[in-house]
């Protein structure tokens, strides 16, 4: 499937010469929409912020100095809750610290799109002239302003058209986060957020298929029988045709989720995540389906 795809580890080894690996990084910085007493409907307190325990910054580093690992390159990814969730000024020596330390060649933001101020865009762009590696991963999740609603995302679509915009401006790449089989969508509405998202000239996108996690507002919904997680085959065609609808020259960082055994109540196929991608490059191949085919 992977020759069907234009996937981010190949992209990667192209560009730096050898494997690059990406490690979490936890700044203990929470969301803003928990800090308001919600959360977005399928989001678990513990999925959430699952990148490794908070710490120094060295301390969530050094694995990478450690005997074995230093035949490939690091990527310092910032991805638990929203990792600008702070001041810039707070932010900056963390920033800083990751993006110079021995054997990281680059830097990863994951956020929201309404959480960057004027002084976020600055030191992303300070750190983008450091000659390093280095892209913002937002969450869109749908280009659905109806659907941001019912999963209580808490921004609308043009808030982030409009971060995307100022990240363009500054030559800062940015990865979409995209849920695939979120209520009330079928495969029209994710065929319309990868047509969208192409249109924008995304530079990546991040798929995640959606699963019933414990504890969460959608897990009460599917106890009551308001929400069917889709099969397995309705996630294979909605991927496909997601993918043909992007430009071959956008990166793909992810094909869909990888569910906490114990987290995940539905569906059950997403806990054989190699299955599910397997089937998923059969369809593609027995269709003839290749990214961009459909742009
Ligand atoms: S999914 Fe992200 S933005 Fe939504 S509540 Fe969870 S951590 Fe916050």
């Amino acid at each position: 499937m992977h020759n069907r795809l234009n996937m981010i580890g190949p992209w990667l080894r192209r560009r730096l010469g050898t494997k690059v690996s990406k490690i979490g990084l936890n700044l203990n910085l929470g969301c803003p929409i928990e800090q308001m007493g919600q959360r977005c409907l399928y989001c678990s307190p513990l999925a959430s912020g699952k990148s490794g325990e908070p710490g120094s910054i060295s301390r969530q580093l050094h694995p990478i100095t450690c005997k074995g690992q230093n035949e490939r390159l690091w990527l310092a990814y910032f991805q638990a809750h929203t990792s600008t969730n702070a001041s810039a000024s707070y932010l900056r020596p963390y920033f800083y610290e990751a993006a110079f330390y021995p054997g990281i060649r680059g830097i990863i933001i994951s956020t929201r799109p309404d959480c960057l101020s004027h002084e976020h865009w600055r030191l992303l762009a300070e750190l983008r002239r450091q000659g390093l590696l280095c892209w913002l991963e937002l969450g869109l999740q749908s280009a659905h302003d109806h659907t941001l609603e019912l999963i209580g995302r808490g921004h609308n679509v043009r808030c982030f058209a409009q971060a995307l915009r100022s990240a363009q401006d500054l030559d800062i790449p940015v990865v979409a986060h995209v849920i695939l089989g979120l209520p009330g969508e079928d495969i029209r509405h994710t065929n319309f957020t990868a047509s969208w998202l192409a249109e924008q000239n995304i530079w990546g996108v991040k798929l995640h298929s959606l699963m019933v996690l414990k504890d969460t507002g959608l897990e009460k919904m599917w106890r009551e029988g308001r929400f069917i997680p889709w099969t397995l085959e309705q996630w294979i065609s909605a991927c496909a045709a997601f993918v043909s609808r992007l430009p071959d020259s956008v990166t793909i960082h992810r094909l869909s989720a990888d569910p906490g055994p114990e987290q995940c109540l539905a569906p059950a196929w997403i806990k054989h995540k190699a299955n599910a991608l397997n089937m998923l490059g059969n369809f593609m191949e027995k269709n003839n389906i290749t990214q961009g085919r459909e742009f």
